[in-house]
């Protein structure tokens, strides 16, 4: 027998027969699995939002709410749609059977059913539901750093800056560029670019918990700064700018890499307030610290001169 790792995959039983749920207890009992169970169809939905379960069984034939109601319920709701739904029925016709599929079912089961056959059929479901979490999860990091990517960035940026603007918070955005960073490609090698962009990645992590690094694209990163004010910010992007003028190179000592930032804070932007604004209004910045010499960090907006 091979042990288990991590917490047991559980499964939620929704039907209005009591024997299904006596015979799933007995006879799961010593699977790896948590089995829980309502003979409420609405129940059902409110035990699936508050336990989000990796497999739910689900009989068609239900007072009040049927099997293919809490399905739609179920497929309408983003946080539960993924989760594999088998239909187990016993009087179910074909048309029933493709309707179930065609609305998203994974699998159907008819009643009477052979108990090793619905476990294989559980294992299945199991399986395919954790494939598809791992390719969500890695759809959206950077193979490269193991940073959250782009797709990532460009979401949750979109969502901070709502709350934000909701609760009337502020949220700051760094923008970091590595400096000359096709030179080092030229005279160091591709794998040597790749291996700064690993540490520079590293270093943007090492932040607060609450600070969201993101790989924007090529060399540069994006860091979303939830609850943070530009002058925060500019303390949070000048230790980042100061770690990584600090690191020494494996292979070519006393070679120096820095990085330019740009910094934008929500609440200091004239008139629209929106996540591409917060974008542009850093890159502006980081664009300025490009043209001032590098290795420094700008603020949008540009402040008006003295005078
Ligand atoms: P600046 O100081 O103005 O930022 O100059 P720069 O050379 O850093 O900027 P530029 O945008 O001209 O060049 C970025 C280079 O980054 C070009 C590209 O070949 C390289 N690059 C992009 N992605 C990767 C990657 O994943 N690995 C490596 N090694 N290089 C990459
Ligand atoms: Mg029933
Ligand atoms: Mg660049
Ligand atoms: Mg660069």
């Amino acid at each position: 027998m091979t042990a288990h790792q991590g917490p047991l995959p559980k499964v939620l039983a929704i039907d209005d027969s009591e024997l299904i749920h006596r015979l799933l207890r007995v006879r799961l009992q010593h699977e790896p699995l948590e089995i829980h169970g309502t003979m409420d169809a609405r129940e059902g939905l409110e035990l699936a939002r508050r336990m989000v379960p990796d497999v739910i069984l689900l009989d068609i034939e239900m007072r009040g709410m049927d099997g293919f109601q809490v399905l739609q319920a179920l497929k309408d709701d983003v946080n539960l749609q993924d989760i594999p739904v088998i239909f187990i029925s016993a009087t179910a016709s074909m048309d029933d059977r493709v309707r179930a599929i065609d609305h998203g079912a994974i699998d159907f089961v008819a009643k009477p059913f052979e108990v090793v056959e619905l476990k294989a059929r559980v294992r299945s479901a199991i399986r395919i539901h954790q494939m598809v979490k791992m390719l969500a999860q890695k759809a959206q990091v950077d193979g490269l750093t193991g940073l959250w990517n782009r797709t990532y960035f460009d979401r949750r940026l979109h969502q901070e800056v709502s709350e934000a603007v909701r609760h009337g918070r502020s949220v700051s955005l760094v923008m970091c560029d590595v400096d000359g960073f096709k030179r080092l490609n030229d005279e160091c090698g591709h794998p040597f670019g790749d291996a700064v962009l690993e540490r520079v990645a590293r270093i943007l992590q090492g932040g607060r918990t609450s600070d969201i690094a993101c790989r924007y694209g090529g060399e540069e990163f994006g860091i979303i700064l939830p609850h943070t004010l530009g002058t925060e910010a500019v303390d949070v992007a000048e230790r980042y700018r100061v770690a990584i003028e600090g690191e020494t190179w494996p292979g070519t000592p006393g070679r120096v890499i820095t990085a330019s930032f740009g910094v934008s804070d929500l609440t200091l932007l004239a008139g629209t307030q929106g996540a591409d604004d917060l974008v542009a209004a850093a890159d502006a910045a980081l664009y300025r610290a490009k043209a001032n010499g590098r290795n420094r960090i700008e603020v949008a907006p540009v402040a008006r001169p003295a005078g």
